[in-house]
């Protein structure tokens, strides 16, 4: 039961795409998902590719780009919850499935039940998923977490040794991986991501030492790394922001060419004259000293607009760009056109490209006070998603 209703809200977003008449929608570029996704393999070959579809695809929809993961032939998919692997299964997408995060122990029979791997991020998880893949008379296939310097989950490098006897010894698991993660891989000073690395590598020099095989996927790198350690791609690479075409940060060097993914839009659904004087808003915080035009837009914070951009923000309508003026409600903000033209059921581009100008998540991170990771995945379910082929 519980499972069940944490799956509702991802499985059906309050509106679906066949009710999408909303005007305010997400429209999801296929093509440039496509694009990146082989820009990135060229980048990273032979590495193998774990795309990392955790928190809606980063917004993007999860089970619709899990497929076309799939379509595309990758060697596996990455997500951080349970739930989000056991949605994608039930979508029939047959790819072997990595749930990154922590688990406790009654989760165990659920990962085996729709052939989930488990991440193992210590000595007795690694035994209850033993026992449990004992129980049901499977063999639990595990990724071995090592903690290089993040101090979340996973077994701390300088005591990896036994828990990796261990793993030798566990008859019904299968370790098919060994993984870590950067803390800061898409910082300008790689000293400490460096670090990391060397410590891993440290970790692995176990296999070798013992006359045995490594876990055939070893990996560590998200797409800060992908960008600019070359190094750290081992057998496989775990993109997310990237291959949404969202670069982590702005000191990361662009060394694969990845385009947006995302565009968000809406209309004009009201349009009007503001007199001088006259407050505009919750909280009366902005008035005009001159008539100006005003257009209202129904999004707001309601969807993840995020009200933190008020005072800040910009929009785009016929190629131009304009002001938000006033505190972003739950639902509507309000658009200072000054003297210039527009008209009920224009097109209002609030993340995307129009004319010669654009909006990135990019800028809306900046105004919000946030990063991008956080823009996108706070587009809520209330925005439908079109997809582009
Ligand atoms: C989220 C996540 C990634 C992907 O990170 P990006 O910076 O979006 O590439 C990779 N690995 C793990 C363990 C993650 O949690």
């Amino acid at each position: 039961m519980y499972i069940l209703s944490m799956m509702q809200p991802l499985n059906h977003p309050t509106i679906s795409t066949d009710e999408a008449v909303r005007p305010t929608h997400v429209e999801v570029d296929l093509n440039r998902l496509r694009e990146n996704y082989q820009a990135i393999r060229r980048h990273v070959a032979p590495a193998k590719i774990m795309p990392i579809l955790k928190a809606n695809a980063y917004g993007h929809g999860m089970v619709r780009i899990a497929r076309a993961m799939e379509e595309l032939g990758t060697d596996y998919i990455g997500v951080a919850v349970l739930e989000e692997g056991i949605l994608i299964r039930k979508a029939g997408v047959r790819l072997p499935i990595l749930v990154l995060g922590g688990i406790v122990g009654n989760q165990v029979p659920h990962f085996l039940k729709h052939g989930l791997t488990i991440t193992a991020s210590s000595l007795e998880k690694l035994r209850q998923v033993n026992e449990a893949a004992d129980a049901m008379g499977v063999t639990a296939r595990v990724h071995l977490k090592i903690d290089t310097g993040m101090e979340r989950i996973g077994v701390h490098y300088y005591s990896a040794q036994s828990f990796l006897e261990t793993s030798l010894k566990c008859r019904h698991v299968q370790v098919e991986g060994i993984f870590s993660h950067f803390a800061g891989s898409d910082s300008a000073d790689l000293t400490y991501a460096r670090l990391q690395l060397e410590r891993f590598l440290e970790v692995l020099h176990f296999f070798e030492k013992r006359g045995i095989p490594a876990p055939p996927l070893r990996h560590m790198a998200n797409s800060g790394a992908i960008l600019q350690m070359p190094e750290a791609r081992l057998d496989l690479v775990r993109p997310g922001i990237l291959l949404f075409g969202v670069y982590p940060t702005r000191e990361v060097p662009r060394s694969v060419a990845v385009k947006p993914v995302l565009s968000w839009k809406s209309r004009v659904v009201y349009y009007k004259i503001i007199k001088p004087g006259h407050p505009v808003g919750y909280g009366s915080t902005w008035k005009s000293d001159h008539p100006v035009r005003a257009v209202t837009v129904p999004v707001g914070y309601g969807d993840g607009y995020f009200r933190s951009m008020s005072h800040h923000v910009h929009v785009l309508i016929r190629g131009r760009k304009y002001p938000v003026v006033g505190t972003i409600s739950m639902d509507q903000i309000v658009v200072n056109i000054e003297s210039d033209s527009a008209f009920n059921d224009d097109e209002v581009i609030l993340i995307g490209e129009s004319g010669r100008e654009s909006v990135h998540c990019e800028d809306l991170a900046e105004w919000a006070g946030t990063i991008p990771y956080e823009v996108l995945t706070n587009i809520n379910t209330r925005v439908p998603r079109i997809y582009k082929q």
